[in-house]
């Protein structure tokens, strides 16, 4: 038997019906920040991950699938979005008009990662990115949009707040960083001894206990950030504040990626351990625009994880919609207009499933019952040469006698009742 690659999943309709009612919780916080959906491919030309990712990321170097097409062009199939949006908006020259540029996107991802709770080859992120909005007000607005999802969700979350400096302090910091580091080299994990002279902030989120121990006592950016940044950073955090959202500053949140220049920041589960906690993510990235052909314009953005938010929300959280109706046919007279009334009532809005299989009534009725089906009408000969039919609750058995004809104000009735 042919089996789903490693690390990819099946979404069954149960577990479907909770990621569209994350997506649409999600949709509508981004409508209410004034974000418009945005769409864009699958694939993209690999140098833009190179230059929009950046080379030193464990993404670039380790996880992209990456494919030459029939004319042998390199191709990579989306890890994230950020680096897609921002080629779209230069592309597309979408910064000549009404400023800021507000963007959401609900995309699948593909990183080489080692699966494990929450952490999947193929995964969908709900993102948000707001370009030309240089003030700490839009990355409040951001976060806030951010931690907003997960409240719609009903999911407890602290979001981890730090900032990573600009080009003009964050150098400073880094030349501490490197130095406090190589005189404890042989402290290290392989990983963080390999990692010191590509990206020396990646060693504060390592997880390994002897690297944590050192991270605890290393050099803080907030003793180097510049002025400016200070600035930006306070703003932020008073707003926040201000917003009642839940934040807890933490000079390790870093982030993996190269793009990231003051605010960056996690959303983090209250009740969620590891990988799965951390249910999204991002930060200010203000050279990424220029940095792919288009002006110097400051984005803000963040992306979450809807597998992630699925397994933090309360159980039955996401109610699937039962279907209205079924109507059980005796008879092949019947069974012909029982498909009649079903398209009939279909065009009405109401949702109706009748018998597709050749079931006796009994079959049908456990059928039905199984199914969730709010209502049954069994139809028959003298039913159909009457015009009438009886409504019978599932939940209770209660009947409702009622012309055929009427079958969809009778419903509409009974349902508005419950
Ligand atoms: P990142 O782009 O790495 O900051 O990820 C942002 C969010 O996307 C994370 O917080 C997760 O919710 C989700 N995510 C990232 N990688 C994975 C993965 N391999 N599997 C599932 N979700 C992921």
């Amino acid at each position: 038997m042919i089996q789903r690659p490693r690390g990819t999943a099946d979404i069954l309709p149960a577990e479907a019906a909770k990621y569209r009612y994350i997506e649409q919780k999600a949709r509508e916080i981004a409508a209410l920040y004034g974000f418009s959906e945005i769409r864009f491919p699958t694939f993209e030309s690999t140098e833009l991950f190179f230059r929009g990712v950046g080379d030193g990321t464990d993404i670039v170097q380790k996880e992209m699938y990456t494919f030459a097409d029939k004319e042998g062009r390199s191709l990579t199939l989306r890890p994230e979005g950020t680096a897609s949006l921002a080629r779209a908006v230069v592309e597309n020259g979408l910064y000549g008009g009404n400023m800021p540029l507000k963007y959401y996107y609900v995309i699948n991802c593909f990183r080489y990662e080692v699966p494990q709770s929450g952490r999947s080859r193929e995964f969908t992120q709900f993102g948000m990115e707001l370009y030309g909005a240089p003030l700490p007000a839009a990355d409040v607005s951001v976060i806030s949009a951010a931690y907003r999802i997960a409240e719609a969700l009903r999911i407890k979350a602290t979001v981890n707040l730090n900032s990573i400096g600009c080009r003009n302090c964050r150098p400073v910091y880094l030349a501490k960083l490197r130095e406090y580091y190589e005189a404890r080299r042989d402290r290290l994990c392989d990983t963080c001894r390999e990692r010191l002279g590509v990206n020396a902030m990646r060693l504060l989120d390592c997880k390994e206990p002897e690297c944590r121990a050192l991270a605890a006592e290393a050099p803080k950016i907030s003793d180097c950030l510049c002025d400016e940044c200070k600035a930006h950073f306070s703003a932020t955090v008073r707003g926040l504040e201000r917003a009642g959202i839940r934040y807890r500053i933490d000079p390790n949140t870093v982030r993996g990626l190269d793009y990231y220049t003051k605010t960056v920041f996690e959303l983090i589960a209250d009740d969620g351990s590891g990988a799965a906690a951390v249910l999204g993510g991002g930060g200010r990235y203000d050279g990424m625009i220029g940095e792919l052909g288009g002006p110097e314009l400051g984005g803000i953005g963040f992306a979450v994880g809807l597998s992630r938010l699925a397994l933090a929300m309360p159980d039955g959280e996401a109610k699937e919609e039962k279907p209205a109706l079924y109507v059980a046919p005796m008879g092949e007279r019947a069974a012909e207009e029982a498909a009649v009334i079903c398209e009939k009532l279909r065009s009405l809005g109401i949702a109706c499933e009748t018998d597709l299989v050749g079931r006796s009534l009994k079959a049908q009725m456990k059928y039905a019952d199984k199914s969730g089906f709010g209502y049954t009408a069994v139809i028959g000969d003298s039913e159909l040469d009457s015009g009438k039919c009886v409504l019978r609750s599932m939940a209770d058995g209660c009947e409702t006698e009622t012309a055929i004809s009427d079958i969809p104000d009778t419903l509409v009735k009974l349902l508005a009742a419950e």
